[in-house]
């Protein structure tokens, strides 16, 4: 069975085994005392007919008449305890099953976003490498393979490895910031200071492709923890270039907003549509249309890098884009 179903039929045993106990105990206190009431009751009445004063039943018949109403009186006492009893194990059975599935529920969306994650993980870990084992098999078969033809064998292993490189960091960064106990250095930190840093290292990439970043954050003081803070920009940014046309202009700004500070990056590029853009921050999500351009090599787990960062520091994330004209992402942080 399911380990999902027989612990949530395992926690409903255990809830009606408590009820029931419960239950039972009450229902002895209370059959005891109403017994030992009815027995006194019966004594009484025994000695009133044991000593009469001008009685009209003849005295066995009244004793027997007596003995048999106590039996009844016990015997409805024990149906009607049964009864209730029987009421509380069926209602709190079905209660009990409904409750379990809702504590059990969490876990259960935890598993499952579990076994998607291995599943997409082991997904995307196949594809480069059954590309490198067939580069390789088929190099090897080849009789007249040369030198020349090595060194470019080699060129695309690399580029292979490198990849397979960066997906595991981006795993290993995934699992970081989605640990809650994986603690954060929280200090007042300079946002223009750690955005300059994210420019400066996605910069060989926009110069490659002759796209202009326009940096113009204003320098703020917020609370947060300066690396990861760099590492989200990097990824915003990266974005914003990987996904934009040559010779292009990549914006970043900021602004107050409702007591946020509000960083904007903002692309000329590709653009995402509506039913893309609610997708976007899901592990291994990656649009059609960046799936279809080349050199845009990445594997969708970026921008959920990202909005793990961003939740550990209370913020939040906004996009507005449209397809062929550009993607605007707000990140709101919280002034210190
Ligand atoms: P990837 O490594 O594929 O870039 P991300 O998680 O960073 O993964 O992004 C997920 C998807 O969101 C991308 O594959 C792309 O389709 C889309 N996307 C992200 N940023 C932009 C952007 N600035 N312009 C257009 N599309 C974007």
């Amino acid at each position: 069975m399911n380990p999902i179903k027989s612990a949530r039929i395992r926690l409903t045993v255990w809830y009606v085994l408590i009820i029931a106990l419960i239950s039972f105990s009450f229902s002895a206190i209370i059959y005891n005392g109403v017994a030992s009431e009815l027995e006194r009751g019966f004594q009484m009445a025994e000695y009133r007919i044991n000593n009469p004063r001008g009685g009209i039943i003849p005295r066995s018949i009244a004793l027997i008449i007596l003995q048999e109403d106590f039996e009844n009186a016990r015997r409805s006492v024990i149906m009607s305890l049964l009864k209730i009893n029987g009421g509380i194990l069926i209602t709190s059975g079905i209660a009990s099953y409904i409750l379990a599935g809702r504590s059990i529920k969490p876990i259960e969306n935890m598993l499952e976003e579990q076994k998607r994650f291995t599943a997409d993980a082991g997904h995307e870990l196949k594809t480069p490498l059954t590309a490198l084992r067939t580069e390789i098999e088929v190099a090897l078969r080849d009789k007249k393979f040369s030198l020349k033809d090595a060194k470019k064998l080699l060129q695309s292993n690399l580029e292979e490895v490198v990849s397979l490189q960066k997906l595991s960091e981006n795993l290993m960064l995934l699992n970081k910031y989605a640990q809650k106990n994986h603690s954060l250095s929280f200090k007042e930190i300079d946002i223009k200071g750690v955005v300059s840093k994210a420019v400066g290292i996605v910069q060989p990439l926009a110069r490659n492709k002759n796209i202009k970043i326009v940096n113009s954050v204003e320098s703020r003081k917020v609370k947060g923890d300066a690396q990861s803070l760099t590492e989200l920009f990097v990824i915003l940014i990266d974005n914003a270039v990987k996904y934009s046309h040559e010779k292009s202009e990549v914006k970043i700004q900021s602004e107050i907003k409702k007591s946020k500070m509000a960083i904007e990056v903002i692309d000329e590029g590709i653009g995402i549509t509506k039913s893309e853009q609610e997708h976007i921050f899901d592990r291994f999500y990656r649009a059609d249309s960046s799936r279809c351009k080349e050199n845009t090599n990445g594997y969708g787990l970026g921008l959920a890098i990202a909005k793990e960062i961003i939740d550990r520091h209370n913020g939040s994330i906004g996009i507005t884009s449209s397809p062929n004209q550009g993607s605007r992402f707000s990140v709101f942080l919280p002034l210190s």
